[in-house]
């Protein structure tokens, strides 16, 4: 599939209209990035950084990590390189972390919640992360955000890291950009304080669906029961886009849900333009972005809910099959 898509390598994901949309890849291991040549990537939109820590017995050192995420870097040759720090807990079980018995991992003491209340491995993985950078420019964002206060919190230790690099001599990135991950409904009713606040704001799509429809990701029973094209589910993407574009904070989608064709030809329609996805999905997003018209797709989309439809994956597929 991927060499039926190479000739599409090198040509911007543009539609008919001339609106171009960034198509990122997701990764999470150094053996990831060649794809980012292969694909076509504009860079890397979420690199998750769980791995290292599930598949040791002991917290990895910093000197790895460093070493690692320098190499990320250098593979990505001036792409952007979006690092998520660590989404752990819970369902992730780490090795050498005590089990917690929670009767909702998903909702439970993860990701953001466990880098505030035991800030030694965030710090530890922040101070890897600017030594990696070694000035580069970088971006930087937290999972699982769900208010303000825990972003706020979160950038404090990451400035606070900065300032002692700097302090010890060390190069610090002139060019810090630091985001939050929107994966619970909350943060779409967060203060236009909050927005203007977060230089880049990416959804992810996974645990938010799972919340906004109170439905598992991880439960067989009910994970496709409801369908990411539900109007309600776009018209709350909608009002984080518009939020987004009062005050002019980037924003991007990088849930597997960006990667589906269907699905990232709707969010790019009602405006998001940064998706990032798995690398194999890239030619094939492509590939229809290139040929539809986005606001053509976006009158499809609003007449189908003006007519009373709930869900408007009928109308976007008919419309996608007659490009
Ligand atoms: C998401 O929740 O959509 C996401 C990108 O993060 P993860 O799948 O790692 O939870
Ligand atoms: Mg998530």
């Amino acid at each position: 599939a991927q060499k039926r898509y190479a000739d599409l390598r090198d040509l911007p994901a543009q539609d008919l209209s001339g609106q171009e949309v960034s198509l990122m890849m997701n990764a999470g291991l150094m053996a990831d990035l060649p794809s980012l040549y292969g694909s076509g990537a504009d860079g890397v939109g979420l690199f998750r950084t769980e791995l290292q820590f599930l598949t040791r017995t002991r917290v990895p050192r910093r000197g790895e990590l460093a070493a690692l995420y320098a190499r990320v870097m250098d593979a990505a040759d001036g792409k952007p390189v979006v690092f998520r720090t660590l989404d752990i807990g819970s369902d992730k079980v780490v090795p050498y972390m005590k089990p917690q018995d929670e009767p909702n991992p998903a909702m439970g003491w993860r990701a953001i919640r466990v880098g505030l209340d035991k800030p030694g491995v965030l710090r530890m993985q922040l101070q890897a992360l600017l030594r990696a950078g070694n000035g580069r420019p970088m971006s930087i964002m937290f999972p699982f955000i769900a208010r303000p206060e825990e972003f706020y919190a979160a950038r404090d230790i990451l400035w606070r890291v900065r300032d002692r690099e700097a302090q010890l001599g060390r190069t610090v990135p002139e060019e810090l950009k630091i985001g939050a991950m929107l994966e619970t409904p909350s943060l779409g009713f967060a203060t236009d304080q909050f927005y203007a606040d977060c230089d880049f704001i990416s959804i992810g799509g996974n645990d938010l669906k799972q919340f906004f429809f109170a439905a598992d990701r991880e439960n067989e029973r009910v994970r496709r029961r409801y369908d990411t094209l539900d109007s309600a589910f776009l018209t709350f993407l909608e009002r984080i886009i518009a939020r987004c574009a009062v005050s002019k904070t980037q924003l991007s989608f990088c849930g597997e849900d960006a990667g589906r064709p269907i699905e990232a030809l709707t969010f790019a329609a009602l405006g998001i333009r940064t998706l990032s996805m798995r690398p194999a999905s890239i030619g094939p997003v492509k590939h229809l972005i290139r040929r539809a018209n986005l606001n053509e797709l976006r009158q499809v989309i609003q007449s189908a809910r003006n007519e009373g439809q709930n869900l408007v994956r009928p109308a976007v597929t008919s419309y996608l099959a007659h490009l």
